[in-house]
């Protein structure tokens, strides 16, 4: 990449450290000796951590870059053009349409011009009203936008399922997934971390169904397995939402088999297979299957992904949505606190009924006996 003149000049200022005065330095030496200049130089770099100064520079570059296309001067810079900056940049959206900068990262770009502009023995641009407004602005603005993300309802679920793609691994992969997090209400952490060594393959006293459980929260931190707990997925009662169906369907897949989809159930005798290694791996573009589990933020973008082929809109949803759809879609079926608590983990009733207010709002509520 080439950068522009003046912004290969930017960079210039700021490769030792954005954050010392040179001229001042450099009066220093002309009024101390060289060892002592060398000691003062020394505890000024080392007062930023190298996190800060690394992203001061890119900040910098940024900003550089941007005044250099709109024709604006970088240092010393008009306050109203780095109020119009972070307005820019506070507005840019990712391809899934959620924010590319959250507020504190804008606070720091501000931060990052005001501490070039110190260095080089310049007032502030960021001290104006028109930058600290905009920023006050920004922070107000996400604030008031609701964060909590939307609950994945079984219809929501099953044309999530039904955007995968017809061939490859993720077809299986993102069923097993997709049905495992709503059905065991998992978070998208918990999801990420399911290991083979995690999931029992085993049978319904009563029915003599088969069901899976599952054991969460093995961390490499809790060999005690003191916190650990467990979820337990039923067979479902149609073939493409049924859990045990989709997880022997990966088994299979992993085991290099073809995928056979005849609509039947396959989960009677089906024994789980021996296997090692995260239940969710990477798969990249190509169907390649790596040796790493997926993160928790991959799911998170998963479920986002799908949310945009069915058409819904990414931001509302996001790895939190399968565990809420649980809770929604369990009190829509009747499920009391106490049951929907229990495969959800929940300890704090007041979690659950939030959960249960948005799935039916007029169901124990006293506004239905008013007589209007
Ligand atoms: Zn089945």
């Amino acid at each position: 990449m080439s950068l522009p003149e003046p912004v290969q000049h930017a960079l210039v200022r700021v490769s030792h450290s954005v954050l010392i005065d040179v001229d001042a330095l450099a009066g220093v030496r002309e009024r101390f000796d060289d060892e002592q200049a060398a000691s003062l130089a020394g505890y000024l770099r080392s007062a930023q951590s190298p996190n800060t100064v690394r992203a001061y520079r890119s900040d910098w570059i940024a900003w550089a870059g941007w005044c250099q296309a709109e024709g604006r001067q970088a240092l010393p810079a008009d306050p109203l053009d780095v109020a119009v900056y972070l307005a820019v940049a506070a507005d840019t959206v990712k391809p899934d349409g959620s924010p590319a900068f959250g507020a504190s990262t804008l606070e720091r770009k501000s931060a990052a011009i005001s501490a070039v502009h110190a260095a080089n023995g310049l007032p502030s641009p960021t001290r104006s009203d028109v930058v600290r407004l905009t920023l006050r602005g920004v922070r107000r603005t996400r604030k008031s936008q609701p964060r909590r993300k939307r609950p994945v309802l079984l219809d929501t679920l099953e044309a999530l399922l039904n955007e995968r793609p017809q061939a490859g691994p993720a077809r299986a992969r993102d069923a097993l997934l997709l049905l495992v997090g709503f059905a065991g209400a998992l978070r998208r952490s918990e999801l990420a971390q399911i290991e083979f060594s995690d999931v029992t393959v085993d049978m319904d006293p009563r029915t003599h169904e088969p069901l899976l459980l599952i054991r969460l929260g093995t961390t490499k931190t809790d060999q005690t397995g003191k916190h650990q707990q467990q979820v337990v997925l039923p067979r479902g009662s149609r073939r493409p939402t049924c859990p045990v169906c989709a997880f022997a369907d990966w088994a299979d897949v992993l085991g290099g088999k073809e995928l056979s989809e005849t609509g039947l159930h396959r989960c009677h005798g089906f024994e789980a297979v021996v296997r090692q290694g995260p239940v969710f791996p990477v798969v990249n573009r190509h169907g390649g299957i790596g040796t790493k589990a997926m993160s928790g933020r991959a799911v998170a973008e998963l479920v986002k992904r799908y949310a945009v082929r069915a058409g819904l809109d990414p931001a509302l949803f996001g790895g939190h949505s399968l565990r809420a759809g649980f809770a929604t879609q369990a009190a829509l079926g009747g499920a009391s606190d106490r049951e929907i608590m229990r495969q959800g983990r929940w300890t704090n009733p007041r979690t659950v009924h939030r959960y249960i207010r948005t799935a039916n709002p007029l169901e124990d509520n006293a506004v239905t006996r008013l007589g209007l």
